[in-house]
């Protein structure tokens, strides 16, 4: 099982190397901004590492929103980013889950889900695997609760999705740690990867707060239990930099090595 962190996009080997990861995520542009990823000098460097990669989209991506000026340009954005994360070798783009506003039908936010993956088609398809993340709040979100994920999944048909669990977001988003790969998997048939952080807020607070894997208000024992039932690969998006990331990286070896 593959462990890594999410990382400063300047030099992500480096990054790993200094945090001992067998994995690391970054941005391929600011994660605020609608700017397209520009080709990277280093992606021959980093197709040809040993490291896993993974690349998140920028957190202003909302394909399920009903407002046409957000929702356009995330799915152009999207695509970019599938683009620009394959050129680099990446296994998988993460991508929030996403909302429709207060008062709209989430209905038709599912419906957006299935159009952009129509839209990708249409563009030849992703060239690689498109990751859909839970998240941890409001009330009109796409992949906070399960009813809502069935939902998005129903949605999106025949498509192929990839689902990646935050353990943060699920507790932090009312959702129970203990047995949820299971019923996650009843639905989306797949976990592709474990983002382990422990929350800050509390369960079902809706706070995106993440928090080192021993502090915080998750017991630290239901994360390890997790990523053993997904066992798929693991970023840690905690934080405290190198040693805090390389400490929550040696904590899950130590856990799941111990029980293996
Ligand atoms: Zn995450």
């Amino acid at each position: 099982m593959r462990i890594g962190a999410h990382v400063d996009p300047t030099d992500p080997l480096a990054e790993a190397a200094a945090r001992d990861a067998e994995a690391v995520q970054f941005f391929l542009a600011d994660p605020q901004g609608w700017k397209a990823p520009k080709p990277r000098e280093d992606a021959e460097r980093l197709r040809a590492a040993d490291v896993d990669l993974y690349v998140h989209a920028p957190y202003v991506i909302n394909v399920a929103t009903l407002n046409n000026r957000i929702r356009i340009p995330s799915r152009k954005l999207l695509l970019g980013h599938a683009a620009a994360a394959a050129a680099v070798g990446a296994k998988g783009l993460i991508v929030h889950g996403g909302h429709v506003n207060a008062g709209d039908d989430l209905a038709v936010g599912f419906d957006n889900w299935r159009k952009t993956f129509a839209y990708a088609a249409d563009c030849g398809g992703f060239p690689l695997p498109i990751l859909i993340e839970n998240t941890a709040g409001g009330d009109n979100a796409c992949a906070r609760h399960l009813e809502a994920l069935a939902r998005l999944w129903d949605a999106l048909g025949d498509y192929e999705v990839g689902f990646c669990l935050d353990t943060c977001h699920a507790h932090a988003g009312g959702e129970e740690l203990l047995g949820l790969v299971d019923r996650v998997k009843a639905i989306t048939g797949r976990i592709d990867l474990i983002h382990a952080n422990n929350s800050k807020g509390t369960f079902n607070s809706g706070q995106d707060r993440h928090d080192n894997l021993t502090g915080g208000t998750i017991d630290p024992e239901l994360v390890v239990a997790v990523i053993r039932a997904a066992g798929a690969p693991v970023i840690v998006e905690t934080p405290g930099g190198v040693e805090g990331q390389a400490a929550d990286i040696a904590f899950l070896r130590g856990q799941l090595g111990a029980a293996a």
